[in-house]
């Protein structure tokens, strides 16, 4: 907790001096001549350039209600901390108490909740929530742009098999390293989700069906070939459509759900369907 004045601190308690291994105010007055700018850009919490207009940014920060009241500063050994701002003007005075509440833990935790509602627990790739809207930006782009835009559902063949063999443990390591090597072959503006248990969804913006349908192929035989010495080998199935201008999502979900039940009369193989 500080009292500051025209941007200078007046006084700190014991907490504040702590933080940044000070003895006094006069220590950081020496040191600091604006406590913001120790403020470092993260998560798009205020620093002190935020503050436009020629008010110091303790006015600015009282004044404009709508701005988040969270800075980061870094601490002894480098590491971000969060604090949320409490700031209170001294009747008729020009000074302001100001308490940084440490939410370091909460901060983190809430990113962690909104990183696991887009992304899958096991494989860490986009969950089919996230893949929903994505899929719906890019339908709009490739409208937009009259663009092509393809869809390669995979599925792995025989999986239960692999669990009654192994384990669900070693199977659910099969299906990490599978997202891993799958991951790795595909391009930066592909998105690639978990649409649920060993089934997986990929979209291709920018491809047309020949190009995703050559796209799969690499895809099942890359799969078919590797080998990892701790797991089983496995294969996969892939179905491959071409979303067209009278298609919804639904449709063209519909015809590469279609595909890949196609794919999955050899197995280990990729059939598309126009
Ligand atoms: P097919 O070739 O017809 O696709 O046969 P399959 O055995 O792969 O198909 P099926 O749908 O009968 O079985 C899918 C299996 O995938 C059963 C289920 O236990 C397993 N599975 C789904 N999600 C997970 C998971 O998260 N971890 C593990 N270990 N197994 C999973
Ligand atoms: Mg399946
Ligand atoms: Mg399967």
């Amino acid at each position: 907790m500080i009292v500051t004045s025209n941007d200078k601190l007046q006084s700190a308690n014991n907490a504040f001096l702590e933080f940044f291994n000070i003895q006094s105010v006069e220590e950081f007055n020496k040191i600091h001549d604006c406590i913001a700018k120790l403020f470092v850009p993260n998560n798009g919490f205020f620093i002190l350039s935020d503050a436009i207009g020629d008010e110091c940014w303790t006015d600015y920060l009282f004044h404009h209600s709508e701005v988040v009241r969270i800075v980061s500063i870094m601490d002894l050994n480098n590491q971000m901390i969060d604090f949320e701002l409490t700031i209170k003007k001294i009747e008729s005075e020009s000074e302001y108490i100001i308490v940084f509440n440490d939410i370091t833990q909460f901060i983190a935790r809430k990113n962690e909740y909104k990183y696991f509602a887009y992304h899958d627990h096991l494989t860490k790739i986009y969950n089919r929530q996230r893949f929903d809207e994505l899929f719906l930006k890019e339908v709009e782009n490739k409208r937009r742009y009259e663009d092509h835009l393809s869809i390669l559902l995979l599925d792995i063949d025989h999986f239960k098999k692999v669990n009654d063999t192994y384990g669900h443990y070693i199977g659910d390591l099969t299906l990490i390293a599978l997202t891993k090597l799958i991951s790795k072959d595909l391009r930066i503006n592909d998105i690639f989700a978990r649409w649920g248990g060993e089934e997986f969804i990929i979209l291709l913006p920018r491809t047309d069906i020949d190009a995703a349908y050559t796209k799969a192929q690499e895809i099942r035989t890359m799969v078919e070939s590797h080998v990892n010495k701790e797991l089983p080998s496995i294969t996969v199935s892939i179905g491959v459509t071409e979303m067209n201008n009278s298609d919804t999502t639904k449709t063209c979900l519909q015809r590469v759900d279609k595909a890949l039940y196609l794919s999955k009369e050899k197995r280990n193989d990729v059939v598309k369907v126009i």
